[in-house]
């Protein structure tokens, strides 16, 4: 097992009907470690440079106005296997999809409005964690230093 960090957003869905508290409840009780917090209120163009993997898609224009509609909150968490873990507790993209108990299945009201964001690789972590906090891979370098 490896300590790793991850980069998380309560999208502007579930921010703004207040499930902001109740999702990280969840984050608590499963050992993630909110490390770096911010409250965002992306613009379009940075919503389309964070999702530009997506660029392209069907859904890509509504995703990216739906993203940069209404403040999120984004976040690094920390924890062992957290990238794999924070993504089961997430549950599936589509909440029609998603198992019983997963955020998604809690939270989200469609396939687009999904409640919550987690990073799917340890690459697309470094990328979104720096994105939103340009230096705290070297925070994280200096802790494991420390240790
Ligand atoms: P994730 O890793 O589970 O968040 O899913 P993806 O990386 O495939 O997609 C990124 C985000 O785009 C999702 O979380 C949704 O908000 C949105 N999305 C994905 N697929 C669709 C789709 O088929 N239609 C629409 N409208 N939005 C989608």
């Amino acid at each position: 097992m490896a300590l790793e960090l991850t980069l998380t957003i309560i999208k502007p869905d579930a921010f703004s009907a207040g499930h902001a508290g109740d999702i990280i409840k969840i984050f608590e009780a499963n050992q993630f470690k909110i490390v770096a917090a911010r409250l965002v209120n992306l613009t379009r163009s940075e919503a389309e440079g964070f999702y530009a993997i997506h660029r392209g898609k069907p859904f890509f224009e509504s995703l990216t106005a739906f993203m940069s509609s209404a403040p999120a909150l984004v976040m690094v968490l920390e924890g062992e296997n957290v990238i794999a873990r924070l993504r089961e507790t997430m549950g599936a993209t589509d909440p029609a999809r998603a198992a019983a108990g997963t955020i998604r299945k809690l939270y989200a009201q469609d396939i687009e409005r999904n409640a919550i964001h987690g990073s799917d690789a340890p690459e697309t972590a470094a990328f979104e964690i720096s994105y939103f906090f340009p230096g705290i891979e070297l925070l994280a370098s200096a802790r494991a230093k420390q240790l």
